[in-house]
This record gives structure tokens, sequence and C-alpha cells, in this order.
């Protein structure tokens, strides 16, 4: 089915239509004498989200149609692919998930489409307090490759992506078969040392999940895990930059240092998309999302208990924190985040691109999504 979109393109900020065609961009098309307040952009793509809305992914109960519900949530905030992320949690528990969320895939089409993978954090990370952040103790082990190909299997390939450790001595051997089956090594939660980070990017660890978070309170001043990973040019970085994980000058930094290599996940929970109140979770207790979208510990404001924001947040705050311009901060949270897994989405808004595109406007510093469009077929209008 043919379908023409018009808007301000968000890359050359001139007035074009776009034509959809079968699920691609057929033809993108200037046209001067169209007035419209309304951006055109790729579709956002996030490899970390946990949850949204009330419905948790690491919930025992998970159902196929909590699926469901996330993805057309996720629609409504301009995600047009993302990574479902499992937490550290029981190997019956990792199982059950698993099989719901590649049985609600395999169901529908678009929910396949969307779900471009699974994103596992854990359960190979650091033991010690801090790195560890609020992943269960109790599940914490070292890499094991068997019971990963075990997991693998329920999932039929799914899993394109693993957080873990490189502090592990079985960390090496690893990652370099996450690389030979095609699966992403993501070094985070971690207490390794400079050189157990550099084996770890030497094998071929791609990225650093959410850097600069779940780290000790103070580290010594040279030789650390995140100067380390500053410093290897063949590492990405995601980042969450909802303005209460990272103070701004570290964002800064993060944006500079790492330049193309930097992209953007929300590590949203369930949390995020509620109104602001008192909740209570498993694994925080009593916490409390404040009118600035803040979610914290009720008793130690200081402690954050997860991401209540989305990616579109997380690019107005680098835009308003004149850290990125808005075209850069939607690659960063689009284009570039596909170039980090290879996929075709990585063409962005062009012809024969798949036709992964939101239509926006932004007022107030903040973008509402008007239109989401996966694979040319119109998933979200507000
Ligand atoms: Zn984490």
């Amino acid at each position: 089915m043919e379908r023409v979109i018009k808007g301000i393109h968000y890359k050359t900020k001139q007035p074009v239509e776009i034509t959809l065609d079968n699920g691609l961009i057929a033809e993108i098309e200037s046209n001067p004498a169209l007035k419209s307040e309304k951006t055109i952009a790729p579709g956002l793509v996030d490899l970390q989200i946990n949850g949204f809305r009330g419905v948790d992914f690491n919930e025992e109960e998970l159902q196929e149609s909590d699926v469901v519900k996330i993805t057309e949530y996720l629609w409504q905030e301009g995600v047009t692919s993302y990574y479902p992320t499992l937490i550290t949690n029981s190997d019956s528990a990792v199982c059950t998930a698993l099989e719901t969320i590649v049985s609600a895939c395999e169901k529908d089409i678009y929910i396949n489409k969307t779900i471009l993978g699974i994103h596992l954090e854990g359960p190979f990370l650091s033991l010690e307090d801090g790195p560890r952040g609020a992943h269960p103790l109790k599940y914490v082990k070292a890499p094991d490759w068997n019971l990963f190909c075990k997991w693998q299997k329920l999932a039929k390939g799914k899993i394109k992506m693993i957080t873990l450790s490189p502090e592990w001595p079985e960390a090496i051997a690893f990652i370099k078969q996450c690389v030979a089956s095609g699966v992403i090594a993501a070094i985070g939660h971690t207490a390794a040392s400079s050189e157990q980070i550099k084996e770890a990017v030497l094998a071929g660890a791609r990225v650093s999940t959410h850097l600069g978070n779940a780290s000790h309170a103070t580290l010594p001043r040279h030789a650390n895990y995140i100067w380390e990973q500053l410093a290897a040019e063949d590492l990405w970085a995601t980042i969450i930059a909802d303005g209460f994980h990272l103070p701004k000058s570290i964002l800064s930094v993060f944006v500079k240092v790492k330049g193309e290599k930097c992209v953007l996940v929300s590590d949203a929970t369930r949390f995020a998309g509620l109104p602001s109140g008192s909740y209570s979770s498993h694994i925080g207790g009593e916490i409390e999302l404040n009118d600035d979208g803040k979610l914290f510990i009720k008793d130690n404001p200081n402690m954050l208990a997860g991401s209540a924001q989305s990616l579109c947040w997380c690019v107005d705050h680098l835009v308003n924190s004149e850290i990125a311009t808005l075209s850069t901060a939607l690659d960063m949270a689009s284009i570039k985040v596909q170039q980090l897994l290879g996929e075709k989405g990585a063409m962005g808004l062009e012809k024969n691109a798949i036709a992964d595109v939101i239509v926006f406007e932004r007022t107030n510093n903040k973008i509402n999504i008007l239109k989401t469009i996966k694979a040319g077929k119109v998933v979200y209008t507000r």
C-alpha cells in the first residue's frame, strides 16, 4: 500500500514528501511550497527496555499480551525497534521470559519486526556491590557458554546482545564465542581491571552498557574501568541521558569522546510512562517518581531506582542541555544504534531504506510523537 507523508526533514530542515511503498521508502522529494510544523525522522531504536507503563519483562507472570502492550506503548513513544532486556534472574525465570517473548513475536509480524532482538543483562556480572547495581546477588555467576546456548535455543536465536563483566576468568573465551555466533558482547556492571577491559575489547567486546552507571562510588583516579572504556576506540557506548543517571558534564564528555560511537538507551523500567507518585518495587522496596521524572528509593533520594523515561525524553534532554543538536541526538537514538547492530535500518531516511519513520512536533522543548510507522505500517497515530 502506497502512502505519502509530508513534513520537514529532521536533518536537511527542508520540506519533503516521502512516499512509502511495500514497507520501504520508495521516494523522497523536496516540496518547497509545503508549509509544515511537523518533523519527519527515522524511528527510534532502544537496546535496553526492562518494561514500560506498569508492565515488566522481568515479572514472573509475564504474558504474551504484556509483550504486545509494551510494544504498543513504545510505538506511542516513537520507538520502532527495541531489545526487551532481561536482567539477572533464576534460570527458570529467564527461560520462561524468553519463551513468552519469542512466542509473542511468532504471533504478530509487526511485533516480531519491532523486537529486533533480546538483550540479556546478566547474570554474568560483577559480584561487587556498586557495579552489580540492583541485580540480585544470588543469581550472579561466572560466564557459562552452555547455559547461554540453552537460553539461545529457547529464544530461537533472538538473543542478540549480552552484557557481562570481563572480571571473570571465563569472560574472554565467552566473548569470543559470542562474536563467533553473532551475538554482541557488551561490557557492563563490571569491576574489571584496566587489563581485563583491554583483553575483553581485544576478544571482540563491542559496546559499553550504560557507561558511567553501575560503578563503585569512588574509583582510583587513573587505572579504572571508566577511563579504560572511554579510551578504547573500538568500543561503542550506550548512555542513559535521562538527566538523572549522569550529570551534564559527564554526558557532555562521553558524547565528545565517543563521538560517532555514542548511542542512547532508555533503560526504562515498568515505572516509565506512569504518573508521578509512590510505588513499590520488588527489588527496590518503596520508591518514588517525582514530578521532575526522577525515580528513586523513598528512604534515600540519592539512590536511583532505575529509569522512568523514554528514549524521546533522553533526546530532548541532550538537546535542552545543549550537548547535541536535535538531528544529532535523534541519530544517536536511531540510525547510529542500527549502525552499532549492523542492521539495514542504518540507512535512515533514504530511498530503499526500511520505512521506520516518526512524525512529531516539538513544542516547549519537548517532542510530541504524532505518528509512528513501522516497516511501512502506521502503528500509532495521536
Ligand atoms: Zn544495568
